[in-house]
């Protein structure tokens, strides 16, 4: 019970190597205001030691079948919440 309701839990995974945003989600970013013209990334409620960690990271994702970078990942509307290292995803299919 106050669980929240997910179908898949996926679990962060961290990479060494420099990870791209698409420009695809680039421009939803900034659309949405949580990145500025220079790129710059503005996320609520997250520090920038946060931030640092966040780019480092990525998901298998269940939904779009293949490695996703976390930021994608946190802002996307199937993200539930963190739990433990693992990513509670609503897996609804994404246009
Ligand atoms: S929240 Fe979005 S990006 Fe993250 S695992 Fe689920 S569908 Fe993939």
């Amino acid at each position: 019970m106050g669980e929240l309701e997910h179908k898949y839990e996926v679990e962060v995974q961290t990479t060494e190597k420099r990870q791209k945003l698409t420009d695809e989600v680039k421009a939803e970013l900034k659309a949405s205001g949580m990145m500025d013209d220079k790129g710059k990334l503005k996320l609520k409620g997250v520090s920038p030691k946060m931030l640092k960690r966040m780019k480092q990271e990525f998901v298998d994702c269940p939904v779009l079948e293949g490695n996703t970078h976390f930021i994608q990942c946190f802002v996307c509307p199937n993200f539930q919440s963190r739990v433990t290292g693992k990513v509670l995803c609503k897996g609804d299919p994404l246009k």
